[in-house]
Parts: C-alpha cells; sequence; structure tokens
C-alpha cells in the first residue's frame, strides 16, 4: 500500500519513517524546490491547485493524508475527484483552517474556550474590546501560525495600531487567558471510531515557537486528564475523524480552556518517538491505513526541545544518556525548525538530573532553562 502525503516538512518525514516498518511506502505532495522527504520517498512538485500534477500524484494511492492544516479545499475536491480517500476528512480542514469556526465548533461540542468576537471592521474592534475587556488578543481567522497573525491589546490606545497591523482581513477577538500553564492533547481516532489519548503535556513557548515539551505534565490530575480525553474524544468524534490530531489548551485553576486544534501530528508529540509505547506518528498512519491503534502508554517520563537554528554536536548529545537526536534534513537558518532532542528517564528524578547534562550541550536559551527548572520543580 502507498500513502500520499500532501506536504513534504519534517512531520511527512517523521510519518514516513513510523511507516516504513509496517511495510508502507509513501509518495509525497509539495510545491517547494527541496523538502525534507526528498532522501526518503518519491515526490511529485506542483502547486495546490494543479490538477494534472495532483492526478499524477494520485495514481495508484488508496489513500492520501497531509501533514499541514492549510490544505486548500480545492486539492482535497481534485484528489477525491482521482479516486482518492482524503484523511483526516475535509470538514477537519475547514474547522481548523478558521479560528472563528474553530472556537464556534469547540463551543457547540461543550469545549471551552477564551471569550471570542469576530472582527471584520474598526468599529467592530471597539465594541469587541468594550465587550470583552482588555487584555485581549487580536487574531487572523486565518493563516497564522507560530505566534504570527496576532496582537496582544493591553489600553484602548492599541486599538488604532492593532487594526493598522491586522486590519482588512477577517479577525478574531480572543479574550486574554491569564493562563497558569499551557498544555496539549493528542489523541487518535481510528476508522471504527475509537480514540486513544497520550497524557496530557505541559508546553514551554519563547516568541510564538514551541521550546520544550514534557511528557507528562506534571501534577495533572485523574479530572483533568479525564476532561481533555473528553474534548479530544467530542471534538474527533464530531468530525468523524481518522487520524491524529492535537488540541492546544490553556489551564486556568485546574480548568482546561481549547486554544486551537491541528488536525494532523503535533510538534508536541513529538517526544511520543521516544517516550511511548506508540508513537503518534504510527497511530496516525495506523488510523489512514485502517490498522488498528497502538498503545498510547509512556515509557518513562521525556522532555522534547526543538533544535531552532543551529545544528547541536550531535555526538555530544548522543552522549547524553537517555537523549535521542532527531534531525529534519533541513538547512539550518535563524528562528527554523531543523530537529528535535528527546530527553527520556525512567523517572522524573533521574530525568532532572540529566537534564543539565542536555542543556550543557544543546545551549539552552537561559530563560527556556528557568522554564524547565520550574516545571520539573513538581514532577
Ligand atoms: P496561537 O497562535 O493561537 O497558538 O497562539 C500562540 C500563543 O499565544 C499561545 O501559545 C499562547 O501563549 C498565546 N495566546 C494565544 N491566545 C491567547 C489568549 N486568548 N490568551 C492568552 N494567551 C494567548
Amino acid at each position: 500500500m502507498i500513502i500520499g502525503v500532501l506536504g513534504g516538512g519534517q512531520l511527512g518525514r517523521m510519518l514516513a519513517l513510523a511507516g516504513y516498518p509496517l511495510g508502507l511506502r509513501f509518495r509525497f505532495y509539495d510545491p517547494e524546490p527541496e523538502v525534507c522527504t526528498d532522501g526518503l520517498a518519491e515526490r511529485v512538485r506542483g502547486a495546490w491547485d494543479d490538477a494534472a500534477a495532483l492526478e499524477r500524484f494520485a495514481d495508484g494511492l488508496d489513500v492520501v493524508t497531509y501533514e499541514f492544516e492549510n490544505v486548500p479545499a480545492e486539492t482535497v475536491r481534485i484528489l477525491e475527484l482521482a479516486g482518492c480517500e482524503v484523511l483526516p476528512p475535509q470538514r477537519a480542514l475547514e474547522v481548523s483552517q478558521d479560528r472563528l469556526i474553530e472556537k464556534q465548533f469547540c463551543n457547540d461540542h461543550g469545549v471551552a474556550t477564551a471569550p471570542f468576537v469576530p472582527v471584520d471592521s474598526e468599529s467592530d474592534l471597539r465594541a469587541a474590546v468594550a465587550r470583552l475587556g482588555l487584555p485581549a488578543v487580536l487574531k487572523t481567522r486565518r493563516g497564522g501560525y507560530d505566534g504570527k497573525g496576532q496582537v496582544v491589546l493591553r489600553t484602548s490606545a492599541d486599538i488604532v495600531t492593532a487594526w493598522s497591523e491586522l486590519g482588512g482581513q477577517p479577525l478574531i477577538l480572543e479574550g486574554f487567558v491569564p493562563f497558569d500553564r499551557e498544555l496539549s492533547i493528542v489523541a487518535a481516532r481510528d476508522r471504527a471510531g475509537r480514540v486513544v489519548c497520550y497524557p496530557l503535556v505541559q508546553n514551554i513557548h519563547r516568541d510564538g515557537i514551541l521550546r520544550l515539551t514534557f511528557a507528562p505534565a506534571p501534577n495533572v490530575t485523574a479530572e483533568l486528564q479525564q476532561s481533555g480525553e473528553a474534548a479530544a474524544t467530542r471534538i474527533l468524534a464530531a468530525l468523524e475523524y481518522v487520524g491524529v490530531a492535537a488540541i492546544e489548551l490553556f489551564e486556568r485553576d485546574g480548568a482546561l480552556l481549547a486554544n486551537e486544534m491541528a488536525p494532523r501530528v503535533h510538534n508536541s508529540g513529538h517526544w511520543t518517538i521516544d517516550g511511548a509505547v506508540t508513537s503518534q506518528f504510527e497511530n496516525h498512519i495506523r488510523a489512514v491505513a485502517g490498522l488498528p491503534l497502538g498503545s498510547t502508554e509512556l515509557r518513562g517520563v521525556s522532555v522534547m526541545a526543538n533544535i531552532i537554528g543551529t545544528l547541536p554536536d550531535v555526538a555530544a548529545v548522543a552522549s547524553v544518556p537517555g537523549a535521542h537526536v532527531h534531525l529534519y534534513d533541513k538547512a539550518p537558518r535563524p528562528a527554523r525548525k531543523i530537529g528535535h532532542i528527546t530527553l527520556n528517564a525512567p523517572d522524573p528524578s533521574t530525568l532532572a538530573a540529566r537534564l543539565p547534562e542536555l542543556a550543557a550541550v544543546v545551549d539552552l536559551d537561559p530563560s527556556d532553562r528557568e522554564g524547565a527548572d520550574r516545571v520539573l520543580r513538581h514532577w
């Protein structure tokens, strides 16, 4: 069986690496001149609306999946007309591509979010600020990622500057959540509707980019885990979802608010390659290939650190017990995710003892280091 994947980035690469041992083959589609799956599998290069190229890609494929959420509806339509099943289903793309639809969808299915108001004009923005109060976060409805396309408003003087920065496209104003911490949950749903969830993890972002993930998040009560799983299960069932999805959450006073959903494998799930019985990548492939899902049980505890901008000394990292390096075959560039490291240990105290060794060889940013120390104290 050949699985088609839209997008040849690192997520596609890790999907293929997880799928080969299952006897599967892969074909990628991506418009870029070079992508990081090129050393690994065949690729058709074409624009997202290039019907001829998409038909060549689709030839002989039963199922197509994707590694990013901004797949145009037209691309899915062309592939379906060419006889391919596209999973996760189109509805998951529609919902996750638009922050307004996404938040409404969450609320409609009993999943709480920050309060929000759609904004299409400067006067809408004034009315929305009057309704939600300040601080608040103005975001583009579509297309934002890694903290781009959003502005925090702190005083009413910020209305004009925020509007001049983002105005002229559909926007959403969200109430600012003074969260205690950022968590996420990764879940998989198979064709029969069975859902498995990984434990809630804790994430540290800086400059809008995920830096560190702690798995499992410390101090998670059974009720909190249950509430995360219930939210994921309801959303995936309502979408008739097949595959892996992630929901980014804020924890505030012991309750969870959903921030956004990714209809794909997620950076906060990379630790599962080394730290769970079945990785998120394997479970995504199992789901779309019609195989039974694998166990999401932990193997010890893990910290995942993204490698951003510069390559680490692989030999030095590999010398740290429990450290696993994953490079994406991408050229280093400032602010570019080019790999990740998972540090795994049988228990939190062993992990805490190993982290300084890792920090010494990967040049962990001091503020991330402090953030990590705060999390480790609670483990
Ligand atoms: P997003 O692009 O929605 O994932 O937001 C990027 C980051 O901005 C989140 O990880 C949070 O740290 C922060 N953020 C987004 N929305 C809010 C909000 N409503 N209240 C507080 N912080 C937020």
